[in-house]
């Protein structure tokens, strides 16, 4: 049954802490990975389990020693947790230099939770040219030193070449299940977001199969009749409970997303050659359409735009996670864009520690109403 697939995904979803356990006690290593690009297949072909770390939803207290109040609450989020022992017994926490708030972070926790070693990956700025792959396969060739010194976890490249292909897998595997979603309007906002959340903290093998399950339920289970308002958002994170629940509440429904840890991190696969760490580092090379990657064309707004449509969507939703950079710069591009194409566009700003939601439903409501007329 299609409740039981999405029951096991939302218990990874909502407890990654009793899988963290589980994997221990199963004597396996875990690397936590840090928004938002890792090479998380080095990670897996050294037998290690690759663990999403994206902060949660929490109050800060120990984290605000380090930063200043208007630093994004994903990175405080993270240190907080760190500091409060949730990540006790990892072996390590892999950073990306993705934007300055992330260079921060890896700095910080060197002092803030030195129990857990902090792996920087430095990724070229510019990731395009031909010398770039070669600044990218020097990082890994560093994440893999690290790796092997504290884990004791021997590199291969027979065995990354493994790990891509399944890595391609899952990344078909998700396309297909978003996809699918979009026909099945009695599957809630918030289940959506447990399906894609689960793949941060199950592994691969694990998560292959509860989509493959859930694509045979949802192939042969008919679409509900409920009438909901398609729409497509776009942001960092699309996680926050309360503001799926308003999303429910309304009567949307997500058909799209460009959301950084949802879809964003699906539409690029490995094209995999003779050369293991060149390839994956073409891979990097070869993604797009995101707001931490350097694109001065902006291609990621014309292209928000295009998948919205061809999902059908009535509207935009931006859900801009606060003091995100990266993000604030896009959200005009995206707003004018949206509005020259036709479709109705919000935005509502979230941080880790939202509670009042008032703000978001009346904004929300207001979307609705954009988009009955
Ligand atoms: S939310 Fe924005 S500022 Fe924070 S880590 Fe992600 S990209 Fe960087």
């Amino acid at each position: 049954m299609i409740s039981d697939v999405l029951a096991k995904m939302q218990a990874a979803a909502e407890n990654p802490q009793a899988l963290k356990e589980r994997y221990l006690a199963e004597g396996r290593k875990i690397v936590l990975t840090a928004p938002v690009y890792t090479p998380a297949e080095i990670i897996h072909s050294m037998g290690l389990v690759p663990m999403g770390a994206w902060g949660g939803d929490t109050q800060l207290n120990a984290a605000k020693k380090y930063y200043p109040a208007f630093l994004c609450a994903i990175i405080q989020s993270i240190t907080e947790l760190g500091m409060r022992g949730v990540y006790d017994g990892v072996s390590a926490i892999l950073v990306p230099s993705l934007c300055d708030s992330l260079k921060v972070l890896g700095e910080n926790w060197k002092y803030a939770v030195p129990e857990i070693p902090f792996i920087p990956m430095t990724y070229p700025q510019n990731r395009k040219p031909e010398y770039a792959l070669d600044f990218t396969v020097a990082g890994y060739r560093r994440v893999i030193r690290d790796l092997e010194q504290i884990t004791g976890s021997s590199f291969s490249e027979e065995r990354l070449k493994e790990s891509m292909a399944l890595y391609n897998e899952h990344n078909a595997l998700m396309r297909q299940v978003s996809a699918e979603l979009a026909a099945h309007p009695e599957i809630t906002a918030a289940e959506r977001s447990a399906i894609f959340k689960s793949a941060w903290f199950l592994c691969r093998e694990e998560h292959c199969g509860l989509c493959r399950e859930l694509l045979d339920e949802l192939k042969n289970s008919s679409a509900g009749t409920e009438k909901k308002i398609p729409v497509a958002v776009t942001g960092i994170l699309a996680d926050a409970p309360g503001l799926l629940k308003i999303l429910d509440e309304n009567g949307l429904q997500i058909v799209a997303d460009d959301v950084a840890a949802e879809s964003r991190q699906y539409r690029t696969d490995s094209v995999i050659g003779e050369d293991a760490l060149y390839s994956l580092a073409r891979k990097f090379s070869a993604r797009n359409c995101c707001s931490v990657l350097y694109d001065p064309e902006k291609k990621r707004v014309e292209a928000l735009v295009k998948t919205a449509k061809a999902a059908g969507a009535r509207g935009v939703l931006m859900i801009l996670t606060k003091f995100c950079d990266p993000e604030e710069f896009d959200y005009p591009l995206i707003r004018r864009a949206c509005t020259a194409a036709g479709l109705p566009f919000v935005s509502i700003e979230t941080d880790r520690q939202m509670e009042n939601h008032e703000q978001a439903a009346t904004i929300i409501e207001t979307f609705r109403d954009m988009m009955e007329d």
